[in-house]
Order: C-alpha cells, then sequence, then structure tokens
C-alpha cells in the first residue's frame, strides 16, 4: 500500500489550476488560511496536516527519525526550500526522547567554542568532515537559531550552553513550534525497514507494513548499538563502521579506592597503559571505580581500542596534573627542604584531598608519623610512582547516564561534506549520529546533529 497521502492534496490542486483559473485563485486563498487539522497522536504531540507553501509541484522530503538530527533537518528544509512536503518517520511513538532526557533533563544544546577549526577538535570520529561543516553552521549559529526562535539560552562557567528555563521541555516546545509552523506532517510507529530507489523515486518500506514515497529523503535514525540496525543502508552500498559505546566510565576490578567514592580532583591526568591516550580535567572516584570528565573524554577519544581490548586495561592516574615528571620530584623536593620537619602524611600538598594524600602515603608505606627528613629513598620512590602513575585494573565499563553515544555508524567516506548527500545514492542525506561521527560530553553530540541537519536540510535540492 503506497502512502498517497503524501503526494493527493497536491496533485488535485495542481490539475483543478490547469483547467479552472478562477477556482484557483479560490483555492489559494483557502490553501493560504492553512488546512490546519491537527490529530493528537501521543503526550501531546501533534501530526500536523501540512499547509502548502505553493500549488507549483511539492518535492516531497521523508525525514526518516523523529529526534534532535531528524528535527533539525526538517526545519532546514522548510526554512530554505519552498515547494516541499516535509514527512518525519519516527519508530516510536513519541518524538525527541533523548532530547528530553539528554544533560539531565536540561538538554545541553551546544558548547560555547565558536571558532569552527577548535570547535571540531571535541570529535574523536569525524573532525575533518566536521572542521568544513562548522564553517557554515557552528555553535554559535546554533545559539542564534535557538535564541532567534525565542528559547533563551545560559552559557555555564565551563562552557556548556543550556535553555534558560534549564528544561529541556523548552527545546522540544520550539521544535513542535516550529514544525507546526511549516505544516511538517509526522507519522509516529514508523520505523523503516527498506529504502529502494526506483525511476528516482524513494520507495519506502516500514516495519508495520506501510509503504511510502519520496524524491528525497535524509535518514537521521540516530546511533545503533549493533551492526544489524544498520542493515537497511548496508543494503544501500554503505559501509558501516562497527558500532561501539562511546562515553563511559571505568569500573575498577580491584575497588582499591571504593571507600574514597565522592572525592574529587580538580586536574588529574588519566592514561591508558602502553598507548598514546591520555586526558586531563576532572577525575571523580566512585564506588565502582573512575569517573568524572578525565575518565569520560578519554573514553570518548579511546572508544575503538578499549571495545578491542574487551574493557580490561591499565588506567594510569596523575593526580597531581604536573605533566613531567622531574616538575613534580622538583616541586616535592622543595617543599621537603623548606618544611623537613613536617609529617608527610597528613599534611596535604598539590590539591590532593586529604583523605585521598592519606591513602597515597599509605600506598607509599609511609607511616602517619614520619616527617619529610625522615622518609628513605624507597618511600619517595614508591610516592612519586603513587602520585605520578597509580595503576587502575580496569575491567569493564558503567555507562555515563548525562550522555552517551555510539561511536561507529555511516562511513564519512561516502558523504559529500557540501551536502550530506549520499555519494552512492543520490537524493539521500545524512543527518546526526547514524553517521561515523561522534563528540566529547560537553554538547558537541548535539552540535554535530544540529550542524548535520541544517546542512543536508538546505541542501536537499543540490543533487
Ligand atoms: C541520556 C543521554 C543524554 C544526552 N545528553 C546530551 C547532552 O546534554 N548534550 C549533547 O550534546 N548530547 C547529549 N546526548 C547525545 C545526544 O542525545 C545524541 O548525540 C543526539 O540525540 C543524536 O541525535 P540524532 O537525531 O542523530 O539521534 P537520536 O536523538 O537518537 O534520534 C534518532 C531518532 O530516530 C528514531 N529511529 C531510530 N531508528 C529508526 C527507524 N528505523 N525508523 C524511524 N525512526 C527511527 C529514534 O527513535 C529517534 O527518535 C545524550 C545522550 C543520551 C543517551
Amino acid at each position: 500500500m503506497v502512502d498517497n497521502d503524501l503526494i493527493s492534496k497536491d496533485s488535485q490542486v495542481q490539475i483543478l489550476y490547469i483547467f479552472t483559473p478562477v477556482l484557483s485563485a479560490i483555492l489559494t486563498k483557502i490553501l493560504n488560511q492553512g488546512f490546519g487539522n491537527v490529530n493528537l497522536l501521543s503526550q501531546n504531540l501533534c501530526c500536523f496536516d501540512p499547509v502548502p507553501p505553493t500549488i507549483n509541484h511539492l518535492t516531497h522530503i521523508a525525514i526518516l527519525g523523529g529526534g534532535a538530527a531528524g528535527f533539525f533537518a526538517a526545519l532546514s528544509v522548510a526554512e530554505h526550500n519552498a515547494d516541499t512536503q516535509i514527512v518525519i518517520y519516527e519508530k516510536n511513538a513519541k518524538l525527541l526522547q533523548k532530547v528530553k532526557v539528554s544533560g539531565g533533563g536540561r538538554c545541553n544544546v551546544t558548547h560555547h567554542c565558536f571558532m569552527p577549526y577548535k570547535l571540531a577538535q571535541n570529535y574523536p570520529r569525524g573532525e575533518k568532515l566536521l572542521a568544513a561543516l562548522f564553517k557554515v553552521f557552528q555553535a554559535e549559529d546554533t545559539v542564534n537559531w535557538f535564541e532567534n526562535r525565542g528559547v533563551g539560552l545560559k552559557t555555564e562557567q565551563d562552557g556548556r550552553i543550556f535553555p534558560a528555563s534549564d528544561s529541556s521541555q523548552t527545546i522540544i516546545d520550539c521544535f513542535i513550534e516550529q514544525a507546526k509552523k511549516y505544516g511538517i506532517k509526522i507519522k509516529l510507529n514508523h520505523s523503516i525497514e527498506k529504502i529502494k530507489l526506483a525511476n528516482n523515486q524513494f520507495k519506502l518500506q516500514f516495519a508495520n507494513g506501510e509503504l511510502a514515497t519520496a524524491d528525497k529523503v535524509i535518514v537521521a535514525t540516530g546511533g545503533y548499538n549493533n551492526a544489524a540496525s544498520y542493515q537497511f543502508l548496508a543494503d544501500l552500498g554503505h559501509t558501516i563502521v562497527p558500532p561501539v559505546p562511546s562515553l563511559f566510565t571505568f569500573n575498577d576490578s580491584q575497588k582499591q579506592f571504593a571507600d574514597l567514592s565522592g572525592i574529587a580532583v580538580a586536574s588529574a591526568i588519566v592514561k591508558i597503559a602502553g598507548t598514546k591516550f591520555e586526558n586531563r580535567g576532572p577525575l571523580l572516584i566512585t564506588h565502582w571505580g573512575l569517573s568524572g570528565p578525565a575518565v569520560i573524554k578519554l573514553s570518548a577519544w579511546a572508544a575503538e581500542y578499549l571495545a578491542l581490548q574487551g574493557y580490561v586495561f591499565t588506567a594510569l592516574v596523575n593526580w597531581t596534573g604536573i605533566e613531567k615528571e622531574e616538575q613534580l620530584k622538583k616541586e616535592l623536593t622543595a617543599f621537603k627542604n623548606i618544611h623537613p620537619k613536617k609529617k608527610i602524611a597528613t599534611n596535604q600538598l598539590l590539591d590532593i584531598p586529604l583523605r585521598l594524600w592519606m591513602r597515597i602515603c599509605e600506598l607509599a608505606e609511609i607511616e602517619e608519623s614520619k616527617i619529610w627528613a625522615e622518609m628513605s629513598q624507597k618511600q619517595w620512590n614508591k610516592l612519586i610512582e603513587n602520585l605520578y602513575r597509580s595503576p587502575f585494573h580496569i575491567k569493564g565499563k558503567t555507562t555515563f547516564k548525562e550522555e552517551f553515544v555510539i561511536c561507529g555508524g555511516v562511513d564519512l567516506n561516502q558523504i559529500d561534506i557540501h551536502t550530506m548527500e549520499s555519494k552512492l545514492v543520490k537524493g539521500l542525506h545524512f543527518a546526526g549520529e547514524v553517521l561515523h561521527i561522534d563528540g566529547v560530553t560537553g554538547g558537541f553530540n548535539f552540535q554535530s546533529a544540529w550542524s548535520t541537519g541544517w546542512i543536508a536540510g538546505k541542501n536537499i535540492n543540490q543533487s
């Protein structure tokens, strides 16, 4: 069954136009007032019947996926291209579910980093493509986009940008309102199963048995945790980089610091032993292991490597944040020379919280009563070792609930960076996490969804 309602109103109008100029004027008036039918489908989210902007031939655009990238792409199509009829097909009964839960319910929409090349450096996968895309639509454009549509934003000290309301619902409301304004049609419970191209038209087959046609398609189905879910894209010839999770915390098999859970260090350096992967930032000790931005960002950069290791590896923590070991030794020697009579274990240094410092001294076999002047060479060596490269034997990972993404997806070599169009299938565009793009935490993942969606939508008629 072909989804004829995508084309019927428009074609009828065209036929009438050809034969009856007077009637056409009346029709135009009616159309300009809008059909205005609104069907409540779920959770106050609506299916808006389209209000055709003109009565010329409409290009039918199918957006697959009603998430962040899908909505942004749909709105970009509508804003840049007259004469289009846009339908968003969403697998679930609700739209924008990730936006809803994102950022702990606050939705970290982007990051205050307005230099395209610098912004792109926050993407372990996709940096090159995004460096080009951000010249066209970057974080500053995101801020303007939302503010121009009445969504106030605020920037936090660490650069993350949120809606001023501190509620992701504000973002959802904005998208729904804009979609309504442009007459974008929404079809829930439509999970795409197969896409075929015949005679320059896409035939879409959904899991619920429905069929539809479209002139152009934007795939914005997000990331999947299994390769099989990308099959409908592989069937079109696309290479799928195997998906693995990104943005997670590390499970310490020995739970050696579990009793210090909750203690944080402002600037630590975490390395993965035997590799060049390392990251600096705040580090949090948890009851299961290590967390905090330093670890979560490191998990992103090393996502593919860690998956290959089965998440069994050694993490080396430099609690001091001092890059060079020699520099650390110099600073401790200077302190020792000035304060030879001070007890070591009970006087923490280098901004390390006291309980953590005491544990490090304990591991270095430094008794509580020991003063700096009496420290043995062996204790000195062990203290340096435990401050500079404290080993954690990691087995497994834990999902970071604030934000997690999939690394993997459609190979970027098969995408035209100016249009987000497939190089293999003309008229098929991509946006969002379905691509082999992922960023670190801080609003970067939504930014890539906005940028890819905006560019795909703007250029939908280029091919
Ligand atoms: C808990 C959590 C919090 C997050 N917080 C943040 C944050 O604060 N800031 C940030 O930058 N990033 C955040 N992220 C990451 C961000 O949400 C994603 O990178 C972003 O949503 C990707 O957008 P997308 O539209 O590509 O994919 P999605 O948002 O996943 O949307 C894809 C849509 O397609 C639908 N779909 C899937 N398969 C099909 C199909 N076969 N047919 C039709 N429809 C289909 C899905 O149901 C979904 O609605 C968070 C992620 C999680 C999980």
